[in-house]
């Protein structure tokens, strides 16, 4: 079982695509993601940015990444385009932005097809 290094794995696609693949196995984003958390811990304990109540768990990038940026560190590897999420925030940010017939993969690398995370009050 692999670690789950970022969100695009999560969101997109049934399997990671060969692009997102290497990007996050690259040293760069490794390194990048350290760096993020590192910083998020020492402001607030490295809690969610989104609630507040959950550790963070995965680092999400605000703008998707695609083919075409992700390539371009000023996006990729952009602090300021970047937050700490718990899990569950996560994929509530990944569903509101994905196609509904997706799915995303849990923290044990199962894929879970949506909709599983929409509010149901
Ligand atoms: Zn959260």
């Amino acid at each position: 079982m692999t670690e789950l290094s970022g969100c695009c794995k999560l969101g997109g696609e049934r399997m990671a695509q060969a692009f997102a693949e290497a990007f996050y196995n690259s040293s760069a984003w490794r390194k990048c993601r350290a760096a993020y958390i590192s910083e998020r811990i020492s402001i607030d304990g490295g809690m969610c940015e989104t609630c507040h109540e959950e550790p963070g768990y995965i680092v999400h990038h605000k703008i998707r990444l695609t083919a075409d940026n992700i390539n371009d560190p000023d996006i990729s590897l952009n602090h300021a385009h970047l937050k700490y999420d718990c899990l569950i925030c996560h994929n509530r940010e990944e569903a509101d932005r994905s196609d509904p017939d997706r799915g995303y993969f849990s923290a044990d690398g199962d894929y879970i097809p949506y909709p599983p995370l929409k509010e149901e009050q």
